[in-house]
């Protein structure tokens, strides 16, 4: 029997507000247990829950990013449940009135770009964290992450294979990160997925019974679970079993899903509205407002920059899928442009740069402590993986790439330059002079190195001249080595073929 695979997901996105979903307290991550918490997070009798107004523009704003109808009307509703990391017994979500339903995202796909339907995208609050220590006396729980605002995007079943899945989750996320209302950061666990999981005759309507995978962190485990999962229904279907409706936990050591618990329906959490909040009126005045502020959409960008600059698809993707690159990228245009230069001249070297040769640099950063650590972004984390090279002044990036483009420096010399001010934060023209790397261009003084060159060499000027041609090679590498790599490679050709002819 083929089956055919169906696919939703829901995404727990952690909204970027500064301070939590009902309370005042901070929602920074990685600091002291317990240091962001107050009565109100805490679950502390006789406290009130206030409505974050920063959290509800972000789910607006990220509605209208993804065409949903935006609620004029919703409601907070509690989800009952006991667990020790939520201290109120229940968490403040939304129920029967979401504040987003009824949109769609686009995807790319192998058979063409395909619309994923959004089901609806819902306020609520995360949890705090359970903290399991061996060798400590028992578990503790640090409730920082309490009260957190969480926008739970949901989606219809409508991927058909892993490959849409992981499609949809660079898309979502990229969109999630362009209009700045999460931080996507997948390891820090503020963009978190549960796919569901189901399997059906090819030809039936009627869909398979699914199972969800709990809380996975990165596109690989989600990659893997979802594969995983694919075979473990295929086989059950095929040898007859029934595939129970339950949660399974992806573990990530033994490679395979295991029953975290069996089937719960929404009726479990006895939800109700909250009492503690009136339902929230959102004005058309305020959606509009929202809507005046929305960034550029991630495939808008793509083509604009492949049309605009004249960059390659690549480029163009890598740059458009994190607005910190192209927030860079394009101030890095603005310098260029006040040397003379246009959009199309430039964009292609400078996209190259930032796209390609950042990459090492900032891999690089995984290993080395920066000099300076306050001139680099402050957070360590985002150090170690992020696209730090972006820490150079734009001015002076462009500096280096114009001194590049002019050939008053050769390629292996650029790389070598950009890697000192990665490091030092020196402009090209200190590093340059100080190291005296400027490439030499001067017919003499490149003559004076060729005789010297082939008054050492005489052998293999005697071969060249009986005809072996391969040992010119050979000669321009010794030249080369003899200029300390910063004659112009162009030139060094040229005058040394023009002397052996002599
Ligand atoms: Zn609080």
């Amino acid at each position: 029997m083929t089956y055919e695979v169906v696919i939703g997901i829901e995404v727990h996105a952690q909204l970027r507000t500064r301070s939590k979903m009902f309370c005042g307290s901070g929602t920074m991550f990685g600091l002291t247990a317990n240091s962001q918490t107050c009565p109100i997070c805490l679950g502390l009798p006789g406290t009130l829950p206030v409505i974050n107004q920063a959290a509800v523009e972000m789910a607006v704003r990220t509605g209208l990013a993804l065409n949903c109808t935006i609620g004029s009307t919703n409601r907070f509703a509690r989800k009952n449940y006991f667990y020790p990391d939520l201290p109120k017994g229940y968490q403040i979500s939304q129920y029967e009135e979401p504040i987003c339903e009824h949109g769609w995202i686009e995807i790319a796909t192998d058979e063409g770009k395909k619309k994923v339907g959004i089901r609806r995208a819902h306020l609520e609050e995360d949890a705090g964290k359970n903290i399991h220590e061996t060798g400590t006396d028992g578990s503790r729980v640090d409730f920082n992450r309490a009260g957190t605002p969480l926008l739970e995007i949901v989606t219809e079943p409508d991927m058909r294979s892993v490959d849409e899945v992981v499609a949809y989750l660079k898309s979502l996320r990229e969109t999630l990160i362009y209009q700045e209302v999460c931080d996507g950061d997948m390891e820090k666990g503020n963009f978190r997925c549960e796919p569901n999981v189901s399997l059906r005759p090819v030809g039936q309507k009627a869909y398979g019974t699914k199972v969800e995978l709990k809380n996975i962190n990165s596109f690989k485990f989600v990659k893997d679970a979802i594969e995983y999962e694919i075979k473990r229904q295929t086989k059950v279907l095929n040898e007859g079993g029934k595939i129970q409706q339950e949660t399974r936990l992806w573990n990530i050591d033994r490679g395979e899903t295991a029953v975290m618990r069996s089937k719960e329906e929404a009726h479990d959490y006895r939800y109700f509205p909250d009492p503690d909040l009136v339902p929230l009126r959102i004005t058309k005045e305020w959606v509009d407002q929202v809507r005046s502020t929305l960034a550029e959409l991630p495939a808008e960008r793509r083509n604009r920059l492949e049309k605009e600059y004249g960059l390659s698809e690549y480029s163009a993707g890598v740059l458009a899928s994190d607005k910190k690159f192209l927030d860079y990228f394009e101030e890095c245009i603005a310098e260029a442009e006040k040397l003379g230069y246009s959009k199309i001249e430039v964009g292609r070297e400078l996209a190259n740069c930032i796209t390609v040769d950042f990459r090492g640099l900032s891999r690089r950063g995984d290993t080395i402590t920066p000099p300076n650590p306050h001139l680099f972004h402050r957070d360590p984390y985002q150090y170690a993986i992020g696209p730090l090279a972006i820490s150079i002044p734009a001015k002076n990036l462009v500096e280096l790439v114009d001194k590049k483009m002019k050939g008053e420096i050769s390629g292996p010399t650029y790389k070598a330059v950009l890697e000192e001010m990665f490091n030092t934060r020196q402009t090209a023209a200190e590093i340059i002079e100080a190291k005296g790397l400027r490439q030499v261009s001067d017919e003499g003084e490149i003559q004076r190195i060729i005789d010297e060159v082939l008054g050492k060499n005489p052998t293999q000027v005697a071969q060249f001249k009986e005809g072996k041609q391969q040992v010119l090679g050979f000669l321009v590498g010794q030249v080369m080595k003899a200029s300390g790599g910063k004659a112009n490679p162009g030139k060094v050709n040229e005058l040394l073929k023009k002397k052996l002819a002599s």
